[in-house]
């Protein structure tokens, strides 16, 4: 059976990852979070203070570029494969708002685009990879044989990240979550190098309305559907 690639692009908090990681399952595929690489360097620099709510010094950032290693390892237990930065664990830590908070600012910077691109280039080499992010379907893999492109209202959004982060124990406020939604979502569509933007061939689907299941069904028929047309 011959491999694709698929690329999931969309804005924050659309279910991306959770339908790209049944989809990789069914299909034997492998799924990688580009958003969590995003998210580590973006940890990274707030471990080194580089990066608080007063400055932020992309310089010192690039000068310490390559003494970050990210690395996802499988998890069999939880199902999924978990990161890694500089070989600790950072799969918590990279989901609280405050790394939201500041991750758009870090993911503009275009060195730190180019290192992780390359490298997710290289994981989807061999294809048999479903890709989460926000220039996947434009810039990491152009190619790509599926693109979606996931859309919701940011107030449904907001709801689906505040619930997510209360289950986790966070203690955050609606407005708070809905803040961060929309101000991520204007910086990753206006910033200069790879902004979000729906590529050409990619098919669109709204979920404000949909349940995880019925996107899932969808993105599988489209899945299977755009395999069997390879073979
Ligand atoms: O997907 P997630 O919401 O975890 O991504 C966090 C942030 O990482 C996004 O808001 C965006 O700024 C950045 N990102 C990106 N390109 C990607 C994936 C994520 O710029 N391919």
């Amino acid at each position: 059976m011959q491999k694709i690639t698929i690329a999931i692009d969309g804005f924050s908090s659309t279910g991306k990852s959770t339908v790209a990681k049944q989809l990789a399952k069914a299909l034997g595929y492998v799924y990688v979070d580009s958003g969590a690489m995003y998210r580590a360097v973006t940890l990274f620099a707030m471990q080194n203070g580089f990066i608080d709510e007063k400055h932020f010094d992309s310089n010192k950032l690039i000068a310490n570029l390559n003494t970050v290693e990210i690395l996802f390892k499988f998890n069999n237990k939880l199902g999924f494969a978990e990161v890694f930065l500089n070989d600790k664990n950072v799969e918590n830590e990279i989901r609280t708002l405050e790394v939201s908070q500041f991750v758009s600012q870090v993911s503009e910077i275009s060195e730190v685009r180019r290192m992780l691109v390359k490298q997710q280039q290289q994981m989807g080499i061999n294809k048999g990879v479903v890709m989460d992010g926000r220039d996947i379907g434009t810039v990491v893999f152009p190619e790509a044989e599926l693109k979606i492109f996931m859309t919701a209202s940011a107030e449904t959004r907001a709801k689906r990240r505040f619930q997510e982060l209360l289950e986790k124990g966070a203690n955050v406020g609606y407005d708070e979550v809905l803040e961060n939604v929309t101000s991520r979502d204007k910086i990753d569509t206006t910033r200069e190098d790879s902004p979000l933007t729906k590529a050409n061939d990619a098919i669109e689907i709204d979920n404000s309305y949909l349940s995880i299941e019925e996107q899932y069904k969808m993105l599988l028929e489209l899945a299977e559907e755009t395999i069997s047309n390879k073979a």
